[in-house]
């Protein structure tokens, strides 16, 4: 049924609640133009399966594989259809808006939108894997969320962005006022650490490699690569050191037991860590948002701003494939986020840091390009979309 509506941004808190389809729809193109004029991938998959492939670092991944290496993608993410004459949500229509796209190339691309946590759904997966693909070369575990139902015993689980032991005071940007303040965040109550392990931990990852490997979906040479995120010391307490950062060492570990998997069929496991830039889960995290406005000044001085898909291109075309090989820090990770570590970067972002007020908000930091990149993550904000034009918001994936 055909839904027609004039849609505007609803913010709340970190999150618009509206998405423009037709804005969604172009900045899908925008990164599928970025691909198309890279070089192809030399010897990229042929098929890939993309866990959390509807926004971020997964959308931007399934794009460049797509595109990059014209690679059959199995996407999987949980997004909301249009419902009660409310639109859908950002990642279904980016989703729908890659999937036509990729049909009118010649690219082969379906999705399953469920909860990627659940049995279910890797088994519907495996259906469609066996019936339409063959078999996996390549596996992106991208998921971000705040709650999983662990299908062994049926208890749900929370992640939670706690400091752990002490409470944790810092500088930080409400983004909801516009204003530079201070925020305490109490640290992990009992459960916390375990909660958000459950959930943004390695073991649904593990399961979802166990359960290709045992329907026997598995490539020879199949691949599998996890995100995660280090960043600056400033907020270390709340992500590294906190509960989030419990859950990514539990990642660390269930990537060696992954590559011990695929290295008998000669592939191979591996986190990469990623810059920060903004998503739906980024923009959760207290202090980022701060970090990530200083951060995008100094990188854009520099030349060296990347977002998404310029870090998902750097990691297939540099570190993957291209006759390139992984080059691995000391703990076996890849390191995207090289540039945003550099030395020179930190020191501009951590020598402005004190000196950032409300009022200095605009011209110390790039508060205007986050903004920018916050409400472009919903699909407004884009050069060539008529906001005030009714639009069709019942789209279908
Ligand atoms: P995002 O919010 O843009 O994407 C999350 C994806 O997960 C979406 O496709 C969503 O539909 C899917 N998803 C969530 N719950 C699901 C469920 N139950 N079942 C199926 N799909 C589900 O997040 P992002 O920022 O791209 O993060 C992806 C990964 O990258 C995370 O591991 C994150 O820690 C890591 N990372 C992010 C940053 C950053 O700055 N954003 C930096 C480095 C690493």
């Amino acid at each position: 049924m055909s839904l027609k509506q004039v849609v505007r941004p609803r913010i709340r808190s970190y999150i618009c609640v509206t998405a423009h389809p037709n804005g969604c729809d172009a900045r899908v193109r925008e990164q599928i133009a970025y691909v198309k004029a890279q070089k192809p991938l030399k010897g990229g998959p042929k098929r890939a399966l993309i866990i959390g492939a509807s926004t971020g670092y997964g959308l931007a991944s399934r794009i460049a594989l797509a595109y990059g290496a014209r690679a059959a993608t199995l996407g999987i993410f949980y997004e909301k259809p249009c419902e009660n004459e409310r639109p859908a949500s950002a990642g279904w229509y980016n989703s729908a808006a890659f999937e036509a796209q990729a049909r009118k190339d010649g690219i082969w691309a379906k999705s399953l939108n469920g909860d990627a946590f659940s049995n279910e759904l890797k088994v519907a997966a495996i259906d469609l894997i066996k019936k339409e693909m063959g078999q996996i070369d390549l596996v992106i575990y991208s998921l971000a969320s705040p709650r999983r139902t662990d299908p062994q015993t049926n208890i749900t689980y929370r992640s939670v962005l706690k400091p752990i032991g002490t409470s944790f005071t810092s500088k930080n940007l409400d983004t909801d006022r516009n204003e530079v303040t201070q925020i305490t965040i109490a640290p992990a109550a009992d459960g916390d650490i375990e909660g958000t392990v459950k959930v943004m931990g390695g073991e649904d990852w593990e399961l979802w490699m166990e359960a290709l490997d045992s329907a026997g979906l598995i490539a020879p040479g199949c691949n599998s690569v996890a995100y995660s995120y280090i960043g600056p010391t400033v907020t270390w307490p709340v992500y590294k050191n906190g509960t989030i950062g419990r859950a990514k060492e539990d990642l660390e570990r269930a990537a060696k037991s992954i590559d011990a998997l695929l290295k008998i069929h000669r592939g191979r496991a591996f986190i990469s860590v990623n810059k920060a830039v903004v998503t739906q889960a980024s923009s959760a995290i207290p202090v980022v948002p701060l970090y990530i406005a200083l951060l995008f000044k100094a990188m854009k001085a520099h030349g060296i701003h990347e977002g998404c898909i310029e870090q998902a291109w750097r990691l297939f075309s540099t570190q993957m494939y291209n006759d390139n090989f992984l080059d691995f820090d000391e703990d076996g990770r890849v390191r995207l986020d090289n540039w945003e570590m550099r030395e020179d970067i930190q020191k501009e972002v951590f020598d402005v840091w004190p000196n950032v007020t409300t009022e200095n908000l605009n011209t110390l930091t790039d508060y205007a390009g986050y903004q920018s990149e916050f409400l472009k993550l919903f699909g407004f904000g884009i050069n060539g979309v008529n906001y005030d034009e009714e639009v069709e918001i019942n789209i279908p994936l």
